[in-house]
């Protein structure tokens, strides 16, 4: 056996050790409380680096933590394996999407299992498996049922890089999520999920997320974006034509001064009918058409072209201009709006560029506002004037008013509108799985039997193109109506990877259900997720979807609960030197390099210890050297004396009163008082610093030798900082625990107790005298400073009565004894 710290040698054996126990096993333990820990489960890529190394090895000191803590833990890991970057990269590698993804899914397998993480891999799920991918196509045949997917034609976002059809959330700002260029928008039919059902739904549940992140919710509250608001139309002057509006602001009705459209709005070609002004409409266009979205939201609100007609506003009967404007949108409420100037900011600008009067029509308390002076719109609260019947009503009273009497009159209605559009969810891939629906010319879309499931992916298709190629698959296309038994074609459109991730962690609870995708059973034994990792850049995507997801499989009473992820955490970012790690960078530190020069349990250790975990992080090379330096220390304190370790420790550490032992033990009971208070409180930093702490102090005391009373509290000690270490550095703690004499696993040992009498520190009674004589009495911890003495005793009230009247001239003080007061 080798005396020095090999974590070469060590890490190695006690993977195959724990392989062969078949220790990671889920146990079904129903008398212990569950506890369900999942990070989000990778792309496999092929290329991890430390970065993603950060979210797994929380994870795994999570599950390891809950396990020594009594709770039956599930901890499973999969692979999220469909998608598109498989297939560029069999493109440029001139293989097959399979083959490139299961070559990576194996890497990455290895490089857990060099991790030295904990998962259970008999619960293993893949995605692009078919024994997987049945049950995706199994569920949308019941959302089919339930009217909850549909096929329609409709404006979709576009990536012209990707050749992509991009979801609504994949497309946020107008920016494609996965190349971060331009979105266009093109007519396409397509399937869609009612995602918009469940808005309501999705939003007041959020409430109920305390342990989420507040900008998650946030995010996703934003997203969906519910806004209440009255709807009404405009008559155009000289035209049968109406312009239909949504505002939540229609307290500032009688402000309208011009109304602007789109300038795609479908009404614009029935409004112009003029050839000049016509031509001036399609140059416009063209000028809007190469911008973005975001570049026209982001833009001052000044360009625009003023059309020949007048709208009717309903609440005075003014006549106001018409506009288009690119700072209108097409794809938000109506694609037109009421142009307020004095009250909304956008609309001011846009009025001021174009000579355009400004109407107050909300006027603040104690500051009348002008139209000539005012400098920006209005947009808090006040009285109402200029507004007929409704003068000197509070506005906010104003906005009931006003919206019902336009209901009254027939003219509007309130209602809420949302930003959350359906989520379009096929995709005109290959790598996905197929949708499960066959088209008939007499029977139209038949979906495809559930006893046929499932509709596999053609594998021997020599795999060349970038688009899909599953159209050209004939084998594939060509198949007869599932209803009339005639000639028909088989859906060639894929599903969005999204909708894989949106059930995976149910499948984790039931993974070898032949039957079902999971048993109702087992999915609410294990779920909801007790506690969820991942990055914030899945809040109105991944996190969003799977909500939705389990709403729908409740309602469908698959399952017994909403909500899939009681406790969520989103992880910082690592970086290096200051840049986020990507190959074009050439910065990337993969964890290979890193458990090969230093161990995964220093890669680990230095992850957690790097700051809060929450917070972003820089990777250094010296830091992982000074955890290094600590682990050896550890080492040498617990390995290097288990020669003198008594495992009867408990019965004499009581009787050892000595300065030294007393002092130990102290330092033992508090470091296991400190890591876990910072466990359960996620500051895993501070919680290897306690244990540095403690191996210092360790070292401190065997320095001359480990002798008669200080066995028993070095033992204790030995024994704790094994325990602790369990989930920071599981194969040194495994290596120490052997050593210690234990034969079963230290990962199945008790989390370690403290006693709280014994983290308190020591009080020594400090004599304070004034002039000399004994005035008070204080009792502080042991090496209180001076400063802090002084002014302890110069605030006891004993003190003060007999320095009263009088000035102090010095203050002598000896740290733990005395403190003298000179005063006169
Ligand atoms: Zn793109
Ligand atoms: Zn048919």
């Amino acid at each position: 056996m080798s005396d020095q710290y090999d974590p070469q040698q060590i890490e190695p054996k006690w993977q195959a050790a724990w392989e062969k126990q078949g220790l990671h096993r889920t146990r079904e333990e129903p008398g212990r409380p569950k506890f369900y820990c999942l990070e989000m489960f990778p792309y496999p890529s092929g290329d991890v680096h430390v970065g993603h190394v950060r979210n797994y090895t929380i994870g795994d000191l999570v599950a390891r933590y809950h396990r020594m803590r009594g709770f039956n833990v599930l901890y499973p890991m999969g692979f999220d394996a469909f998608g598109q970057p498989a297939e560029g990269a069999a493109v440029k590698r001139n293989t097959h999407p399979a083959a490139w993804t299961y070559e990576c899914i194996e890497r990455m397998r290895k490089q857990f299992h060099r991790l030295g993480n904990s998962y259970d891999w008999d619960r293993e799920v893949v995605t692009c498996d078919p024994e997987y991918y049945r049950w995706n196509q199994w569920l949308f045949l019941k959302f089919l049922e339930r009217g909850l997917a549909y096929r329609a034609k409709a404006p979709v976002n576009w990536c012209p890089a990707c050749e992509f059809v991009l979801s609504d959330e994949e497309a946020q700002g107008g920016k494609c999520w996965r190349c971060d260029g331009p979105v266009t928008k093109e007519d396409r039919e397509q399937w869609w999920f009612k995602i918009t059902d469940y808005a309501d739904r999705l939003l007041d549940d959020l409430e109920q997320l305390a342990e989420w992140p507040e900008r998650v919710r946030v995010m996703q509250a934003n997203w969906i974006g519910r806004s209440e608001g009255v709807e009404f139309e405009l008559e155009v002057s000289g035209s049968e034509e109406k312009i239909r509006v949504f505002t939540t602001r229609i307290d500032t009705i009688f402000g309208v001064t011009y109304v602007v459209l789109a300038p795609e709005h479908e009404l614009v070609d029935r409004l112009v009918t003029d050839d000049g002004l016509r031509r001036k409409v399609e140059a416009y266009r063209a000028e809007v058409a190469v911008k973005t979205n975001v570049e026209r939201m982001a833009e001052e609100a000044k360009g625009g072209l003023r059309l020949a007609v007048e709208a009717i506003n309903p609440a005075n009967g003014q006549p106001v201009p018409i506009f288009i404007a690119d700072y209108v949108l097409l794809g938000y409420g109506t694609g037109a709006i009421m142009a307020v100037p004095a009250h909304d900011q956008r609309d001011f600008e846009f009025a001021h560029a174009h000579g355009l009067p400004v109407r107050v029509v909300i006027q603040p308390q104690g500051e009348p506002l002008d139209p000539a002076t005012m400098e920006s719109a209005h947009v808090g609260e006040g009285v109402q004037v200029n507004s007929g019947e409704f003068d000197g009503l509070p506005n906010t009273a104003a906005q009931t008013k006003i919206a019902e009497w336009l209901e009254a009159r027939g003219v509007g209605r309130r209602r809420i509108n949302y930003r959350l559009r359906d989520w379009l969810v096929s995709r005109q891939r290959y790598w996905g799985t197929p949708i499960p629906i066959v088209y008939c010319d007499k029977c139209g879309i038949a979906p495809v039997p559930e006893s046929d499931l499932p509709v596999v992916l053609p594998p021997d298709l020599p795999y060349t193109a970038t688009g899909s190629i599953l159209p050209q698959a004939e084998s594939f296309v060509n198949t007869a109506c599932p209803k009339c038994g005639a000639p028909a074609r088989r859906e060639t459109d894929t599903m969005a990877q999204w909708i894989e991730s949106c059930w995976y962690f149910l499948r984790y609870a039931d993974p070898h259900n032949e039957e079902m995708p999971f048993s109702r059973e087992a999915a609410d034994r294990w779920l909801p997720v007790d506690q969820y990792i991942g990055g914030i850049e899945h809040a109105v995507l991944h996190l969003l979807y799977s909500r939705f997801f389990t709403r729908v499989l409740y309602d469908l009473r698959l399952i017994g609960f909403e909500e899939p992820f009681s406790r969520l955490f989103t992880q910082g970012m690592l970086l290096k030197d200051g840049a986020t790690m990507s190959k074009s960078r050439g910065n990337v530190v993969g964890p290979d390099e890193v458990i090969d020069e230093f161990g995964a349990d220093a890669l680990r250790t230095y992850i957690l210890f790097i700051s809060p975990p929450e917070q972003e992080a820089d990777w250094r090379q010296g830091g992982i050297e000074g955890i290094c330096r600590f682990l050896n220390r550890a080492w040498r304190a617990v390995a290097g004396q288990a020669d003198i370790f008594n495992r009867e420790w408990r019965g004499s550490v009581a009787e050892a009163q000595g300065a030294a032992a007393i002092s130990l033990r102290r330092k033992t009971h508090q470091t296991v008082s400190r890591v876990t208070h910072d466990i359960d409180r996620w500051h895993f930093n501070t919680a290897v610093s306690a244990m540095m702490e403690l191996a210092n102090a360790m070292t401190e005391a065997n320095a001359g030798g480990v002798r008669g009373e200080m066995v028993a509290a070095y033992s204790e000690a030995c024994e704790s900082l094994a325990l602790l270490l369990a989930p920071f550095a599981p194969h040194l703690a495994e290596e120490l625990w052997e050593r210690l004499g234990n034969t079963v696993s230290v990962h199945l040992a008790e989390w370690p107790r403290w006693e709280e009498a014994l983290t308190r520190e020591e009080e020594v009674t400090v004599v304070i005298q004034v002039n000399g004589k004994l005035r008070d009495r204080l009792n502080v911890v042991r090496g209180t400073p001076r400063e802090e003495l002084r002014r302890l005793a110069l605030d006891s009230s004993r003190v003060k009565a007999h320095v009263e009247g009088k000035s102090v001239r010095n203050v002598v003080v000896v740290p733990d004894r005395l403190v003298n007061i000179v005063a006169g």
